[in-house]
C-alpha cells in the first residue's frame, strides 16, 4: 500500500504541476501497474454518443483508500491543482456526465462490484408490538460498481430482491444512485435513491465516510441524486424484500391520452394490488412491433395510424402484479379487480406470466434487437422530463409538435410518479406538484447514422432543448439525466434548492474536483481562481 500511495501521489503531483498533460509518454511508464493508466475508449464515450471528452488518465481503484489518496492529494496539494475527477460507472450517461476532459476518470466497474446479501436475525423484542421502527430483515451490501443485474442475480439466490428498479439493469448502483433510478415500481416504493440504508463515500476532500439517514445525514442525502458532485460512492446498503417467483405482466391499449393517463392514475392508487405501472406512446407500426419484442404474448392489435394530416396516436399501459403463489390465484384475483375498472380499448388487454428475473431484465431483449439492427452504438439524443400532472397534456402536445410520428425510432415512455415517495432531503430535483402526481416523459430515440448524421443529431438536441425550456418555464417541469448548457441554467434547474446544493458542494468538494462532466461548478484552485467550463 505504501508503494502504491507513493506512485499515486507522484502521479497526482505530476498532474498538478503540468498545465498540459504531455509530461510523460504514457502514464503507465512512470507509474507502474497501479495508479494512473492510459485512457481507454470507454473513458471518453457514453451511451448518448454526443459528447466525447478524453481524460488524461484512468484510475482503477482496488479499494476506497485508492480513491481517497487521489482526491486527498488533488484537494490539498499546492501549488495549483487543476485536475478534475469523474466517477465512471457503466457509462450509460447521455451527455458526457461521467467524463473528465484532461482529468482523471475513476473506473468503479474495475473492482468495486461485490454483492453481499445479509439476512439479519429477527430484531430484538420481536413480538412486542410497540410500533417502533425496525431494521429491514434483509439487505444487500454492494460495491458501487456492481450492475443492478448482478445485484439481482445474487439476491435471487436467497429468494430476495431490491424493491425499486430501473427499466434497464446494466447500469451501476453508483450511477443510478447519483441520479435517481426510476421505473414502474417507483410509484409504490419511491425511486432507488429513496431505497438506500447506508452509503460509503469518498468525499471530494478524500475522506472515506460511512453515512446514513442518521449518521452524517448531510453527506448521505447530498450524494443521493447528487450527480457525482460531492463524493464517489464506493458501497451502498440496499433493503431487500421477498422476490416473487412470477409476475403477471399486462398491456392494455388506448386511443385517448386522457383515458390512458386517467387509468394510469387509477392503477397507482391501488398499490395493494399493483406492483408496477408504466406506459408508452405508440406512434407508428414500427413502435408497436419494437415495443412488443420482449412481451411474449400474441397481440391481435392492428390499429389504423391514419394518414398525412390525420395521424392517429395510440397509448399502451403496462402494469404488473407480483405472483407470490405458485398457482397464480392471487395474481388472478388482483387482475380481475383491476382490469374491470380500466377503460382500455376493449378487447385489447393482453397478459402473460413470466419469471421475476425475465420481467425485470426485459429491456435486455430490446438491447439485443437494437444491436442486431446496428442501432445500439449510435447517438442517442434522449429527452427525459418530469412534468407536473397539470401540464401533461400541454407537454404531450409540445412533444408531438416537435417530432415526426412517421419516422420516430424508439419508445416514448409516459407514466405517473407520486411526489411523496421522493425524499426531499436528497439532491434530486422534481417539480412542485400540488396534487402530488407528476409524470416522467422519456423520449428514448436511437438515430441511424445512415439517415441522421451529426447535423441531424444536433438539430434533435436543439429541438429537445426548446421543448424542455418551454416545459420548465411554462409548466414547472424538471429535466432528468440532462446536462443543462451552463452553470446559470443549472441554477434555474435547482431553483429554490440551489443554495443547499451549492452549500453541500462547498462542504464536501470545496475545490470542485468532482463531476466536471455535469458542467455545474467550474474547477477552482486554493486561491479561488476558476477554470473556464
Ligand atoms: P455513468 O454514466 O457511468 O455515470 C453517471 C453519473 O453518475 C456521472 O455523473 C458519474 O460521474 C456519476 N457516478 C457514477 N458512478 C458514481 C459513483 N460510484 N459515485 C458517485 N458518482 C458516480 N435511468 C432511470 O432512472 N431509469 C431507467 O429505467 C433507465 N433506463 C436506462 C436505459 C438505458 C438503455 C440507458 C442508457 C440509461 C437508462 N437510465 C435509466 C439512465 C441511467 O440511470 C443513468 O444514465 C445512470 O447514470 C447510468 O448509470 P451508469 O452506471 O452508466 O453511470
Amino acid at each position: 500500500m505504501e508503494l502504491k500511495a507513493l506512485y499515486l501521489c507522484a502521479a497526482v503531483v505530476a498532474v498538478l504541476l503540468c498545465s498540459s498533460v504531455d509530461f510523460i509518454q504514457s502514464p503507465t511508464d512512470v507509474l507502474g501497474p497501479v495508479a494512473l493508466l492510459e485512457p481507454t475508449p470507454s473513458s471518453a464515450r457514453d451511451f448518448g454518443a454526443v459528447v466525447s471528452d478524453a481524460p488524461f488518465a484512468v484510475v482503477r481503484p482496488e479499494s476506497p483508500d485508492d480513491i481517497a489518496l487521489l482526491l486527498g492529494a488533488l484537494s490539498s496539494a499546492a501549488p495549483s491543482p487543476r485536475a478534475t475527477v469523474a466517477a465512471l460507472g457503466a457509462g450509460h450517461s447521455l451527455h458526457g456526465q461521467a467524463q473528465a476532459r484532461g482529468g482523471i476518470v475513476v473506473d468503479t466497474r474495475a473492482l468495486l462490484r461485490d454483492v453481499q446479501v445479509v439476512v439479519a436475525p429477527p430484531p430484538r423484542g420481536h413480538g412486542d408490538h410497540s410500533g417502533g421502527a425496525t431494521e429491514p430483515a434483509a439487505y444487500a451490501d454492494v460495491g458501487a460498481g456492481a450492475l443492478w443485474v448482478e445485484v439481482l442475480e445474487e439476491c435471487l439466490r436467497f429468494g430476495l430482491a431490491p424493491l425499486s428498479w430501473t427499466d434497464y439493469l446494466y447500469l451501476t448502483v453508483g450511477g443510478t444512485l447519483s441520479n435517481g433510478g426510476i421505473s414502474g415500481q417507483t410509484f409504490k416504493h419511491g425511486p432507488q435513491i429513496s431505497n438506500v440504508l447506508q452509503l460509503e463515500v469518498v468525499t471530494g476532500k478524500g475522506e472515506v465516510v460511512t453515512c446514513s439517514p442518521t449518521k452524517i445525514p448531510e453527506l448521505f442525502f447530498a450524494v443521493l441524486g447528487g450527480l457525482g458532485q460531492f463524493g464517489i460512492i464506493t458501497r451502498a446498503r440496499i433493503p431487500l424484500q421477498l422476490a416473487p417467483p412470477k409476475v403477471r405482466w399486462v398491456r392494455a391499449f388506448y386511443d385517448s391520452f386522457e383515458t390512458f393517463t386517467g387509468d394510469q392514475e387509477l392503477l397507482v392508487s391501488m398499490p395493494e394490488q399493483v406492483d408496477y405501472v408504466e406506459g408508452f406512446m405508440v406512434l407508428n407500426e414500427r413502435a408497436l412491433h419494437s415495443s412488443s419484442i420482449a412481451f411474449p404474448a400474441q397481440l391481435n392489435f392492428s390499429p389504423d395510424f391514419g394518414s398525412m394530416g390525420r395521424k392517429k396516436v395510440y397509448y399502451c399501459i403496462e402494469f404488473a402484479v407480483h405472483d407470490s403463489q405458485k398457482d397464480s390465484s392471487n395474481a388472478e384475483h388482483a387482475m380481475e379487480l383491476v382490469s374491470e375498472k380500466l377503460s382500455y380499448l376493449r378487447p385489447h388487454m393482453y397478459s402473460v406470466d413470466v419469471s421475476y428475473f425475465d420481467f425485470l431484465n426485459r429491456v435486455r431483449m430490446e438491447e439485443e434487437s437494437l444491436r442486431s439492427r446496428g442501432l445500439w452504438d449510435v447517438p442517442h439524443p434522449w429527452l427525459n422530463v418530469f412534468v407536473p400532472k397539470h401540464g401533461i397534456t400541454r407537454f404531450k402536445d409540445l412533444l408531438m409538435d416537435a417530432i415526426s410520428a412517421d419516422d420516430f425510432e424508439g419508445p416514448i415512455l409516459v407514466y405517473p410518479l407520486l411526489a411523496d415517495k421522493w425524499d426531499r432531503n436528497t439532491s434530486a430535483v422534481v417539480p412542485a406538484t400540488p396534487d402530488g402526481v407528476m409524470y416522467i416523459f422519456g423520449v428514448l430515440r436511437s438515430t441511424d447514422p445512415a439517415r441522421c448524421g451529426r447535423a441531424c443529431v444536433e438539430s434533435i438536441l436543439a429541438q429537445h432543448r426548446r421543448v424542455a425550456d418551454e416545459a420548465c418555464r411554462g409548466i414547472g417541469a424538471k429535466q432528468y439525466l440532462a446536462r443543462p448548457p451552463s452553470p446559470a441554467s443549472w441554477r434555474d434547474h435547482f431553483g429554490s434548492s440551489w443554495g443547499r446544493f451549492a452549500a453541500r458542494k462547498a462542504r464536501f468538494d470545496p475545490l470542485h474536483v468532482l463531476g466536471p462532466g455535469q458542467g455545474i461548478f467550474p474547477r477552482t484552485d486554493p486561491a479561488g481562481r476558476r477554470d473556464a467550463m
